[in-house]
């Protein structure tokens, strides 16, 4: 029987990482945070001082990588090539980079390729922007998880804080509602709920109870 293929789809902050990969470890699958994968693009064009606006230069460097995942403990590393860029990636200035490479049609092209592939036997819970639209529109199941962007902005401010980070709140916002507005604008498979999603509005919800809710849907008795 072929395994199901969960998709989670939202904006910046909502719970998306944690909620999936907590699920595909409960049900056994594989977890594909394709997030990641337009950060480590953006992340090598930098290191190439490959412009943003050269959709064939970018397209020829994702076709020259290698983008892959690598369990490590109860955490995936990311790697390029050889080189493991897991923490590189989530360098505060790869939030909007991700964003403004993501929406070059190329990239789309070369990452939804990717992601196909590695879903392409089943068995995968695949969190994103495009997951339930575009990347696997057959999915067994669809979630949209949003919150308000003043939530959303607390949990990436607390994440950050956790690492130290020196940051402000109200940039964090500020920043939040700008990729949101950027991801939501673009042309090519913008951020939006696939017709057939379901929406959970996570803003006053524990992880735990978000899981739950997923959890109950997927069994078919909705809790
Ligand atoms: O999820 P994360 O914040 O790591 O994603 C970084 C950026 O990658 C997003 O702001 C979005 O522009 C882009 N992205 C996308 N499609 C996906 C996943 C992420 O365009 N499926």
């Amino acid at each position: 029987m072929k395994q199901p293929v969960i998709t989670i789809d939202g904006p910046a902050g909502a719970g998306k990482s944690t909620v999936s990969r907590t699920l595909a470890k409960r049900l056994n699958l594989v977890y594909l945070d394709t997030g990641a994968m337009y950060r480590a693009v953006a992340l090598q064009a930098t290191r190439e001082n490959i412009p943003f606006s050269d959709g064939n230069a970018l397209y020829m460097m994702c076709e020259n990588i290698d983008i892959h995942f690598k369990a490590n403990g109860d955490k995936s590393a990311i790697f390029i090539d050889n080189d493991d860029v897991s923490a590189q990636i989530r360098m505060a200035e790869m939030d909007m980079l991700s964003s403004s490479v993501s929406a070059v049609p190329e990239v789309r092209k070369a990452m939804t390729a990717l992601q196909r592939k590695i879903g392409e036997k089943g068995g995968i819970v695949a969190e994103g922007r495009d997951m339930g639209t575009v990347v696997f529109p057959d999915a067994d199941f669809k979630f949209f998880v949003t919150a308000s962007p003043e939530v959303r902005a607390k949990r990436r401010y607390d994440e950050r804080k956790a690492r130290n980070e020196d940051i402000d709140i109200n940039n964090v916002e500020a920043d939040i509602r700008k990729r949101d507005e950027q991801d939501q604008s673009r042309k090519l498979a913008p951020l939006k709920p696939a017709d057939d999603a379901i929406l959970i509005d996570t803003s006053g919800m524990e992880i735990e109870r978000v899981i739950e809710v997923i959890l109950g849907h997927i069994k078919g008795d909705h809790l």
